[in-house]
């Protein structure tokens, strides 16, 4: 059979080629993931956050810009006694452990909600959303620098939202088992890589 190049997958938006869907390995968390995506994402071919969404079981994929924990979508998403959190740079913060240990404290349900988008797209979302804003803010101990060189803005101090939810997810269990969420995206850049000249 023979494909038509334009053809794009439905699930990753990648044209059928370029797909990176059978990459993609669905893992559990104990902590639960709620991102919020801006509408100028929903339909852009590197976004990321469509791989955490696949890939991690107890994860939300929402878009718009205002959004509400006591009405609407976002609250639908939160369980009992939740606890969100906010990955986000900005005062007050505290690191993922610092959150882990609060929560576990006074016994609520952990969400860590990521904002997927542009660095000015969160910064809309923030500002729409008047009760995010009361969210306490957790930042990643980071590592090392993105590996995102396909797109210049992004989240997160520069990182895409996989990467974000990979070192969210391996400093909140601990461990390394989540390294197989970034296969998809490496794959993603490395394909990228190749056409763009450096
Ligand atoms: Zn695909």
């Amino acid at each position: 059979m023979k494909l038509n190049k334009r053809l794009n997958c439905s699930q990753c938006l990648r044209p059928q080629t370029l797909c990176h869907c059978h990459l993609i390995e669905r893992i559990s968390s104990d902590l639960p993931i709620v991102i919020l995506q801006h509408p100028d994402e929903q339909n852009h071919p590197f976004n990321t956050a469509r791989i955490v969404r696949d890939s991690i079981i107890q994860s939300t994929l929402l878009t718009g810009t205002q959004w509400s924990l006591s009405e609407g979508a976002l609250s639908e998403a939160m369980p009992k006694r939740a606890w969100p959190f906010l990955l986000y740079t900005g005062e007050p913060i505290v690191s993922v452990s610092g959150i882990k240990s609060e929560i576990n404290e006074h016994g609520g349900t952990p969400v860590a909600i990521i904002l997927d988008g542009t660095w000015r797209n969160t910064r809309e979302i923030l500002l729409s959303s008047p009760q995010l804003q009361s969210v306490p803010r957790v930042a990643l101990l980071l590592p090392k620098t993105s590996t995102y060189a396909i797109r210049k803005s992004n989240v997160q101090g520069g990182l895409a939202t996989i990467e974000a939810a990979y070192h969210l997810l391996t400093q909140w269990h601990e461990n390394e088992q989540y390294q197989g969420l970034l296969t998809p995206f490496e794959y993603m850049v490395a394909q990228q890589r190749q056409f763009v000249p450096s």
